[in-house]
């Protein structure tokens, strides 16, 4: 008879955390940084993360620093039960759920990191301060538990993208691994807050991953047909209201112009119901083109050679 994995250590202050990490028998720690109500994007992240190294370490965590005063923390789904079946089934060595005040002692932080332009852009023009409070609690925990490789879905490109950056323009010793979106068999990107949709704004919502689709499926035409592409999939629904549609440059989010050939970012984000959606397909802009699995290590490498 095969005998159950072991379950994870919990650790939800810094002391817990600190007599966790002395039990592990490497140095070898890989961290998958969650907000919970994990889903099997969260599951592939910790398995990619097992594959590879010794110890994972999943955090829980819901960063107030990250959201704004009327965005949705107050209703954000807490699933700490069905979270731990999740971390205990993929193997996990430790589990670390603090609560605000472990990870912010004093209160807010008056020092924090500055994503800079990049973060002003497409999320971060409609969540003011989102990305400095993503990069200051990713560098908190990274500090915190030690992690020498970090896990980040594709699914928050933007997010991914700062987090390469913060690590390459402040040192971080940290190896930064991004793992592909992976979607409902319907291809709606899982997400905590799929959650929110009621059955009607769930089947609006799946005109995001087709307009993605649309979009790729028009790449060996160049940029213009892609976003007309996408754009004709979202008219046609008229209850996802757009916040953005895009298609840029991965490593600087601006926009490709028509002459453009190579890899570049697909992006939408819009509401539907009371739900905000994001959503995004790395495509190959050009002959041969169309959607990609993942971004080659030249358009997103984290450190310098
Ligand atoms: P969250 O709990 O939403 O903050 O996400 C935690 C991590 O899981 C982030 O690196 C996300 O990009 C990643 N993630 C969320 N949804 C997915 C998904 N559908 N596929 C892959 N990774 C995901």
């Amino acid at each position: 008879m095969t005998q159950p994995p072991p379950s994870p250590a919990v650790a939800h202050t810094r002391g817990d955390l600190r007599a966790a990490r002395e039990q592990l028998t490497s140095r070898d720690v890989a961290v998958v940084m969650t907000m919970g109500a994990l889903h099997d994007g969260h599951a592939q992240l910790i398995r990619a993360a097992r594959e590879r190294h010794t110890h994972v370490v999943v955090t829980i965590f819901l960063n107030p620093l990250q959201f704004g005063p009327k965005e949705d923390l107050s209703r954000y789904p807490r699933t700490f039960d069905s979270d731990m079946a999740i971390c205990t089934a993929a193997g996990v060595d430790i589990v670390f759920a603090p609560t605000p005040d472990v990870v912010y002692p004093d209160g807010d932080p008056g020092v924090r990191v500055s994503a800079g332009p990049l973060g002003d852009v497409l999320e971060g023009m409609s969540r003011p301060g989102h990305f400095d409070g993503v990069l200051t609690v990713v560098g908190k925990l990274l500090h915190l538990t030690g992690a020498r490789s970090a896990y980040f879905g594709q699914k928050d490109a933007q997010q991914l993208l700062l987090i390469r950056r913060m690590v390459r323009d402040l040192d971080f010793p940290v190896d930064v691994v991004s793992v592909p979106t992976v979607r409902e068999p319907d291809g709606l990107a899982m997400s905590s807050r799929n959650s929110y949709l009621t059955e009607s704004d769930r089947e609006v919502a799946l005109c995001l991953a087709r307009a993605l689709r649309a979009g790729a499926d028009a790449a060996n035409l160049g940029p213009s047909a892609v976003r007309r592409a996408a754009r004709e999939v979202l008219v046609e629904e008229p209850l996802a209201l757009v916040d953005y549609l895009v298609l840029v440059h991965l490593s600087t989010l601006q926009d490709v112009p028509e002459w453009y050939r190579g890899e570049a970012l697909l992006a939408v984000a819009a509401r539907v119901g009371t739900t905000r959606l994001i959503d995004n397909f790395p495509v190959l802009v050009g002959p041969g083109g169309g959607a990609l699995e993942v971004f080659s290590d030249a358009a997103s490498s984290s450190a310098p050679a």
